[in-house]
């Protein structure tokens, strides 16, 4: 028999979900909001189910969809774009497979930071690009100059870089941007540019797109999705914007993956990106709220939390509990407490801090209680 590809682990987040169903626990592990966004988008697709267009869209997505993208950047980011170079597609994860699809040959070099997104990885190694890590350090999850030049070589093709950052909770500071773009430019590299969580930003934390640095905008392609900024995760309504002449191989991608992503969802995204910037402050100001909530509640059982600028995960110090590695202590704190999380170490491809797990906030408030009540109780 030929050999098949073994190179795609399970997914840490289907491992964790199916393990908080088999016992029952409160799941702040895959990180999705128990309650769904604005019911005046959720009515627009419904409307748009009935009425049509039910077949086919656009292969690069609907014209008023693509013009709210653009429109979007330019309110929040003072980003000028052309809505005929924003791509849409099914999920931010189908953007980055795209990306990388477009951008990767065989050999080329791919940088990235350690931890990440736990599809990256695996998808720079499908398409046959080699990844190169740069650790961040707990607790303020900050990069060397020397690690940041170590990774860069004569070979590297771009860098893939999460902006507010999943699982670390990070919002790269204006400089750092700086540093990653000065590596782009000498090495005349691009940047894929994971934004899913541009509007989740708390507090003084500001996200700075490295697109909008100087001569960045056309080494840099940005993704954002739906899910994130509309609570609306099962959608998978993702979006990708850059120069034309990195839209267009992408969408050569996108065309043999997926072609298109459903209409009536796309019509209802259209008209969310158009609400007022109420809405959108909001959304920060109530995770910020119950990232407070939970971090206290953690707080008072004697796990300290690290800074959390953006996304909506809180990154908890388990060290104190001696409970053994992150991958144990998460397994036992769902069979024994019925609270899941995710173990940090699932997020690093180089050396993983062993006593961090990921917990995710964007709950309502009796469960995030719940979970910290549980963990008393099994204290
Ligand atoms: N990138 C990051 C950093 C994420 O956290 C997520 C959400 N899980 C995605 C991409 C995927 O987004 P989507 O659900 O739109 O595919
Ligand atoms: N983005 C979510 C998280 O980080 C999970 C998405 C998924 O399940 N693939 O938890």
């Amino acid at each position: 028999t030929h050999p098949l590809y073994t190179g795609m682990p399970t997914t840490i987040f289907e491992v964790m979900s199916r393990l908080a169903i088999e016992h029952n626990a409160v799941n702040l592990g895959q990180g999705f909001p128990d309650v769904d966004g604005p019911e005046e988008v959720r009515r627009v697709a419904a409307d748009a189910l009935m009425e049509g267009p039910n077949q086919y869209p656009p292969m690069m997505g609907l014209p008023e969809l693509r013009q709210a993208v653009a429109g979007n950047e330019a309110r929040f980011f003072g980003i000028e774009r052309d809505p005929a170079h924003v791509l849409i597609t099914s999920g931010a994860t189908e953007a980055l497979s795209d990306c990388l699809m477009a951008m990767v040959e065989p050999g080329d070099e791919v940088v990235v930071f350690d931890p990440c997104y736990d599809c990256y990885v695996p998808l720079i190694k499908r398409a046959g690009g080699v990844p190169k890590v740069v650790p961040l350090s707990p607790p303020d999850w900050s990069f060397s100059q020397a690690d940041l030049n170590a990774a860069f070589t004569d070979r590297t093709k771009a860098v893939l870089i999460n902006n507010p950052h999943n699982p670390a909770s990070k919002v790269f500071s204006r400089e750092e941007l700086e540093r990653v773009a000065a590596k782009l430019t000498a090495h005349d590299a691009y940047a894929i540019c994971d934004e899913v969580y541009e509007h989740l930003v708390f507090g003084q934390a500001e996200h700075v797109p490295l697109a909008t640095l100087p001569g960045m905008a056309e080494r840099c392609v940005r993704i954002g999705s739906a899910g994130k900024s509309f609570s609306l995760t099962g959608w998978k309504v993702g979006y990708v914007a850059g120069p034309p002449a990195l839209i267009a191989p992408i969408a050569k991608a996108h065309q043999f993956t997926t072609f298109t992503t459903p209409p009536n969802l796309q019509k209802a995204v259209a008209f969310g990106l158009g609400l007022s910037d109420d809405y959108f402050r909001r959304l920060a100001d109530e995770l910020a709220t119950k990232r407070n909530r939970l971090a206290s509640g953690l707080a008072a059982l004697g796990l300290p939390t690290l800074q959390a600028d953006g996304s909506y995960f809180l990154i908890a110090d388990i060290g104190q509990l001696g409970l053994g590695s992150d991958v144990d202590a998460a397994q036992r704190m769902t069979v024994e407490a019925g609270v899941t999380t995710v173990p940090m170490s699932a997020f690093y491809s180089g050396d993983a801090p062993n006593h961090l797990l990921r917990f995710c906030f964007c709950k309502r408030d009796e469960v995030l209680d719940e979970a910290v009540t549980r963990l008393k109780a099994w204290q």
